[in-house]
């Protein structure tokens, strides 16, 4: 895999040494499972360079931080939605729970308790309305919403799903717009009771459905988040990440940088001169 990875990146970046790959990071989805630790050691045999692994989430914040999103001192929440509903912390640039199985996650932060059952024992977590799955979910039992917009409905179209319903919902679908507006006003309520708690006044958004609408996400922020820490007499910020194609696809290769090059701290103003960071997810 070495090599391939070696001719790949001499195709993209012909010149001089440009082309070194320095290690691999990769980024860690929600609900890896049982098997995943069997899965990634699978993936990483007979690796020649060195790799680093971290959960989605806090890849995603790197990859925001990175791209100059993000404060460069202090605290800084993302919350990643996607599959499940994560939350990575940055201070001053640094993940605060950078390892794979630590992810700090929002699911089962309570929205409603007299919300259905859930497997935790507590009632109305968030994943039950926010969560892919909740999202499709909902729009399957929208009349013909989930036909309308040719959703495929299946394990492997979750995310794809999900961005079809935010596209729709940006342009003004009601049906889209309810079904989506609905999930992003659970994750507003959850991730006021996170931040607000612990004095975070900067937050962005990240994931397919989130960055697929980011209008209709940051309107909707304003209104259940933003003007909430104002009528309390603080100013927060809330954006939606504009890294594309992927935020922990950039988070993931920062990291391998930060790992193998530099190790400590991001530093944007210190980019990795001549280093083309291999990126995975
Ligand atoms: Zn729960």
């Amino acid at each position: 895999m070495g090599r391939a990875l070696h001719r790949a990146l001499t195709m993209i970046r012909p010149e001089g040494q440009a082309h070194s790959a320095t290690g691999i990071g990769l980024a860690i989805p929600h609900g890896f499972g049982d098997h995943g630790p069997e899965l990634l050691r699978e993936l990483t045999e007979g690796l020649e360079i060195p790799f680093i692994s971290a959960n989605a989430p806090a890849c995603a914040a790197l990859g925001s931080f990175w791209s100059g999103e993000q404060p460069e001192s202090g605290l800084c929440a993302t919350v990643h939605v996607d599959a499940g509903l994560g939350l990575a912390i940055l201070q001053d640039g640094r993940p605060l729970q950078p390892g794979p199985s630590s992810s700090a996650t929002l699911d089962h932060v309570g929205i409603d308790p007299e919300g259905p059952p859930c497997a935790c024992g507590g009632r109305g977590c968030l994943h039950q309305y926010a969560s892919a799955r909740a999202i499709i979910e909902r729009a399957s039992r929208t009349g013909d919403l989930a036909h309308d917009l040719g959703l495929r409905l299946t394990d492997s179209s979750l995310s794809s799903d999900v961005v079809l319903i935010a596209l729709a919902a940006a342009r003004g679908e009601p049906r889209a717009r309810d079904v989506f507006v609905a999930a992003v006003s659970a994750v507003a309520q959850a991730v006021w009771s996170a931040t607000s708690a612990l004095g975070i006044r900067a937050v962005v958004l990240s994931g397919p459905g989130m960055q697929a609408a980011p209008v209709l996400v940051g309107e909707t922020m304003d209104r259940l988040f933003t003007a909430r820490a104002r009528n309390l007499g603080a100013e927060v910020s809330v954006s939606v990440s504009q890294v594309q194609p992927h935020p922990c696809a950039v988070g993931a290769a920062v990291l391998a940088l930060q790992t193998f090059m530099t190790p400590g701290r991001a530093s944007r103003s210190e980019p990795a001169g001549g280093v083309f960071p291999a990126q995975a997810v």
